[in-house]
């Protein structure tokens, strides 16, 4: 029953913190485990800006109340960092110096896998038990059919592909619009099919400038007089504005514009499926820590709250959905 502290009061102090690529979403996250960490009646501390902030001992007692009006805001209250100093043994030695002195048992990382390495080096070196909680809007990490802020950048960039439509249709141009996915499609492969697009360039495939002609040209047969090109910004076709200009010399009939989306698909207030999932991850860390586990990511999969170890969450990669990829062929024509 999840109703005490049921580790005979072994753990009374959790830390948190969010590290690497902000994601909205984290601050749901944030409060569900506080709030859990207030329900199973355990100490919880707010670490500030990732691991720089346990480096330099920045921490905050918190409590339910603390993080009041923040399920709706996107970014992290808890602030953000890239910290090198954690990567080096001097550093985390440091950090672990610091979670002694302030009696932290264990710590819950929200982040995405460079971040999870780190949790997983500290935790061996130390033993602290860690749990992470994944955190990003690329939808990149194995072990959750979801991560935290996926959801939310999925329809930021669908909402830019239907406002760009309007231009698209009104003048009869071709769109580039670049999206984020330096290393995987996920975002731009579901929004492309969300949104319409022709065709959608990931770094998963292989697809040539030739193909994309061909694709574009079979468009313009088919009487389509305007177009949106979703590029995931890792895609293999190299940087998006010299593939608009290589097309239009291949297509001069075609006026082509691009756009780039940028951080905004980084912002905004969660949506009600991210923070959702952000309860449901941030209560399992806290109920995960209490049952004695660590080294392990919470996830969801096929709708149920699951854990994978950081080694694999780290080490092995989702595979992009080849069904979806078949939808996006036929749908776009
Ligand atoms: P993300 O978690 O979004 O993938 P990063 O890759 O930038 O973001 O990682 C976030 C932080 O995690 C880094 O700034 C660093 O402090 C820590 N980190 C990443 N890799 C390592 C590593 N190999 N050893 C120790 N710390 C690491």
């Amino acid at each position: 029953m999840w109703n005490t502290n049921n580790m005979g009061n072994k753990l009374k102090h959790i830390g948190v913190l969010t590290s690497g690529g902000d994601a909205p979403g984290m601050n749901a996250a944030i409060r569900a485990v506080v709030r859990a960490c207030t329900h199973y009646n355990i100490k919880v501390s707010g670490i500030s800006e990732g691991y720089q902030g346990l480096i330099d001992n920045e921490l905050r007692g918190m409590d339910a109340r603390s993080v009041a009006h923040i399920i709706n805001r996107g970014g992290t209250i808890l602030k953000s960092a890239r910290c090198q100093n954690f990567r080096t043994k001097e550093g985390r030695q440091k950090a672990h110096e610091n979670l002694k002195k302030n009696n932290i048992d264990a710590l819950v990382v929200i982040g995405g896998d460079g971040s999870f390495t780190g949790a997983s080096i500290f935790s061996s070196e130390f033993n602290i038990p860690v749990i992470g909680v994944p955190g990003t809007i690329d939808n990149d990490i194995y072990g959750t059919d979801f991560t935290i802020g996926y959801d939310t950048a999925l329809n930021c960039v669908v909402e830019a592909m239907d406002r760009i439509r309007d231009t698209a249709t009104s003048h009869n141009r071709l769109f580039f619009i670049e999206c984020m996915g330096r290393d995987s499609g996920f975002i731009a492969l579901n929004a492309g099919i969300a949104g319409g697009a022709t065709e959608i360039l990931i770094p998963e495939d292989n697809k040539s400038i030739d193909d994309l002609v061909d694709k574009l040209k079979s468009s313009r047969a088919s009487n389509k007089t305007s177009n949106i090109v979703l590029v995931a910004e890792g895609d293999q076709l190299g940087d998006t504005f010299k593939l608009a200009e290589k097309t239009e010399k291949l297509l001069p009939e075609y006026s082509i514009r691009v756009s780039v989306l940028g951080h905004i698909q980084r912002g905004g207030n969660p949506s009600c499926a991210d923070r959702v999932l952000a309860s449901r991850l941030g209560v399992s860390a806290v109920e995960q820590l209490l049952a004695g586990h660590s080294g392990i990511m919470v996830g969801v999969q096929n709708s149920s709250v699951t854990t994978v170890s950081l080694h694999d969450a780290i080490s092995r990669k989702p595979g992009i959905d080849t069904d979806l990829v078949h939808v996006a062929d036929i749908v776009s024509l």
